[in-house]
C-alpha cells in the first residue's frame, strides 16, 4: 500500500515527530478525547439485550443516531426483522469526493442479557463515535462510513443484512475496521494453541486473513507512527479463519466471506477480560487511555485508507 510504505524507514517515538510528517494526521490524533469517550460510555453502558435489555438498546440506537447526526453526517436506519422483531443497523456517511470507495468503521451495540457491556461493546461504539467526530472536520477522498451493528451477540444477522446488501449492489469497499472490544487491559492474556502473542494483556489486536494483510500492516504501522506507546499484536489467519472460530466471532466475518477486506480490532475479549459476558463488565473496568489510543489509531488508519482530499 503506497501510503503506508512512504513512511517506512521513519522511526517515530513520539508525536513530536509525528508533527513533521502530516500536520493533518497529528491533528486527528490530538483531537481525540478522553473526555468525550468516557461520556459516550456513560450514556451506552447497561444491558442492551433483546430480552429484557430491549428499551435501553433501543435507547442505545437512538443515543448513537443522534450523537452521528450531531457530526453532521448523512444517516440512515438500515431496519432487519429476525424472529418476528425488528431491529436496526445505524449507519452514517460522509462522501468522499471520488466516490469510488469506501471505508467503514463498525461496531455492534447489542450485549448479552444481563452484561452492561462496558468492554463488549460499549467500548468498541465510543471509539466508533470518537472517530466519527473527530474525521467529520476534514474531507476525504473516498466516502467514511460508520455503522453500529445490532444483534452481533445473536449470530450477527445485522452486519449479515447489511453485507449482503452491500455484495447485490457491488459497494467498493476499501477496508472495514471492526472495533470489537477495545478498553480492556489485563495481567494475564491467555493464548490460543499456535498462536504468538505476549503473556500480560497490555496489547491491542489486529485480526485479518490473507485479503486483509495490507489493512493489517496499515493499522499496525499507523499505530507504531501515531501512538507508540500502544503495543499492537498482528495476526493474519489463512481462509476466513475456519481453522481458529474464534477469530470469526465478530461483524467482520460476513465482510470476509463476501471477499471484503476487514479488520477485527481487539482486546482479545475472553482471552483476557475475566467480566466478558458478565454483570460485572462494567466502567470502572475499563483502562481509558488505552481505549482512547485504540480509537486515535483507528482514526488515522481509516483516514489514511480514505486518502485526504
Ligand atoms: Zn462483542
Amino acid at each position: 500500500m503506497a501510503l503506508t510504505a512512504s513512511f517506512e524507514g521513519i522511526a517515530l517515538q513520539d508525536l513530536t515527530q509525528v508533527r513533521r510528517i502530516d500536520p493533518m494526521l497529528r491533528q486527528i490524533v490530538e483531537a481525540v478525547s478522553e473526555g468525550r469517550v468516557r461520556a459516550h460510555l456513560e450514556a451506552l453502558i447497561r444491558p442492551r439485550d433483546p430480552y429484557a435489555g430491549y428499551t435501553s438498546m433501543e435507547a442505545a440506537a437512538d443515543f448513537i443516531a443522534e450523537t452521528l447526526r450531531g457530526c453532521s453526517l448523512h444517516l440512515v436506519e438500515e431496519r432487519f426483522r429476525c424472529e418476528g422483531r425488528w431491529y436496526r443497523n445505524v449507519i452514517a456517511s460522509q462522501p468522499g469526493s471520488c466516490r469510488d470507495g469506501q471505508v467503514l468503521i463498525v461496531a455492534h451495540y447489542d450485549t448479552v442479557p444481563n452484561s452492561p457491556g462496558a468492554d463488549d461493546n460499549a467500548s468498541g461504539v465510543a471509539g466508533l463515535l470518537e472517530v466519527a467526530g473527530v474525521l467529520a472536520r476534514y474531507r476525504f477522498k473516498h466516502d467514511l462510513v460508520f455503522i453500529a451493528f445490532a444483534l452481533e451477540e445473536y449470530g450477527n444477522p445485522g452486519s449479515l443484512y447489511y453485507v449482503e446488501r452491500a455484495k447485490a449492489c457491488d459497494a467498493a469497499i476499501r477496508g472495514v475496521f471492526d472495533l470489537e472490544m477495545i478498553g480492556y487491559l489485563g495481567q494475564t492474556q491467555a493464548v490460543p494453541p499456535g498462536i504468538q502473542a505476549p503473556a500480560v494483556g497490555d496489547f491491542i489486536g489486529v485480526v485479518g486473513n490473507r485479503r486483509s494483510e495490507e489493512l493489517v500492516s496499515l493499522f499496525k504501522e499507523t499505530a507504531a507512527m501515531v501512538v507508540p506507546s500502544l503495543p499492537v499484536q498482528a495476526l493474519v489467519v489463512e481462509g476466513n479463519g475456519e481453522n481458529l472460530p474464534l477469530v470469526r466471532q465478530s461483524d467482520h466475518t460476513p465482510f470476509w466471506e463476501a471477499g471484503y477486506p476487514a479488520v477485527m480490532i481487539t482486546d482479545t475479549a475472553f482471552l483476557r477480560n475475566p467480566h466478558y459476558h458478565l454483570p460485572s463488565d462494567t466502567l470502572d473496568t475499563l483502562n481509558l487511555p488505552f481505549l482512547r489510543q485504540v480509537t486515535a489509531a483507528t482514526a488515522a488508519s481509516a483516514a489514511l485508507l480514505a486518502g485526504f482530499a
